[in-house]
C-alpha cells in the first residue's frame, strides 16, 4: 500500500516514499523473482492457482505525483499497479488530511493517462469519508456513484474499490458487495477478511530491503485465507 510518491520531508501521515526508494524496493521485489501487479491481475492469477510470483501494488488516492513520479519507476521495473482515485475530488487536494503539504490528486486527464498506461484504475469513493460513518445515502453515493463516474470516465469496467482511512464495517462490505465490486481492499480487516476486505501492508520510506523481508514473511501471519483464493 502506497500513496504518494515524492518528496517525504513533510510528511505526518507517513504517506510519502520518494521516487529513489520505490526504485530500491522495486528493485528489491524483482531480484526475489516477484513483479509488482494491479490487484485485479494478482486476484486473477491467485483464483487459477497460479501467480505466487506476484505481488499487488496500490496506490491510494491518485495523487499528480503518481504520473511522474511512479509511473517511471514502476514501467522500468516491468511492474504495473491498482490506483484508487477519487472522482469527487478531481484536479483538487488532499484536503481531509488537515496537517503537512496539500498534494494536488490527478485530473480526469491524468487518470485516463494512468489508466492508458495499464494501471488498473480502482474507486477510493467520490471524497475520502470514512464509510463507517456515513449515513445511508451518502455511502451509497460514495460506493455506488464514485464507480459510474469512473467507468464512464474510463470507458473501461472498475472492479476494486478501496475504503477510504482502511475503516470497514459490515455494512460497508455488503454495500461494496452489492454495487458490483469483485473485490475491496483494506489495511486489517480482523474478522471481516474476505475478498471485499482484503488486507495491505503500508510501505514507507523507512522500508529498506530487511524491513522489506520481514514484512513479507509476517504479512500471511496477519491474514487469515481468503475463500477461493490461495
Ligand atoms: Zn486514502
Amino acid at each position: 500500500m502506497y500513496h504518494s510518491v515524492g518528496d517525504c520531508s513533510d510528511d505526518p501521515y507517513r504517506i510519502t516514499v520518494t521516487p529513489g526508494r520505490l526504485d530500491r524496493q522495486l528493485r528489491w521485489l524483482r531480484r526475489r523473482g516477484l513483479r509488482g501487479v494491479s490487484v485485479a491481475e494478482l486476484l486473477a492469477a491467485r483464483t487459477k492457482g497460479e501467480g505466487r510470483d506476484l505481488v499487488g501494488l496500490t496506490f491510494d488516492d491518485g495523487y499528480a505525483d503518481f504520473l511522474t513520479n511512479a509511473l517511471p519507476v514502476l514501467a522500468r521495473w516491468q511492474c504495473t499497479a491498482t490506483l484508487f482515485v477519487l472522482p469527487g475530488r478531481l484536479g483538487s487536494s488532499n484536503v481531509w488530511d488537515p496537517l503537512g503539504p496539500r498534494k494536488p490528486l490527478l485530473t480526469a486527464d491524468g487518470i485516463r493517462d494512468a489508466a492508458e498506461a495499464g494501471v488498473e484504475i480502482g474507486s477510493h469513493g467520490l471524497t475520502h469519508v470514512d464509510l463507517t460513518q456515513a449515513d445511508d445515502t451518502l455511502l451509497y453515493a460514495e460506493v455506488e456513484e464514485s464507480r459510474a463516474v469512473l467507468e464512464e470516465l474510463t470507458g473501461a469496467p472498475v472492479t476494486g474499490f478501496c475504503y477510504p482511512y482502511g475503516t470497514v464495517d459490515q455494512r460497508a462490505v455488503d454495500t461494496v458487495r452489492e454495487a458490483g465490486y469483485d473485490y475491496a481492499c483494506a489495511i486489517d480487516p480482523g474478522v471481516l477478511n474476505g475478498p471485499h476486505v482484503l488486507p495491505r501492508l503500508h510501505i514507507g520510506q523507512n522500508d529498506t530491503a530487511v524491513r522489506l523481508f520481514l514484512k513479507y514473511r509476517l504479512h500471511r501471519l496477519r491474514r487469515r485465507p481468503v475463500a477461493g483464493l490461495r
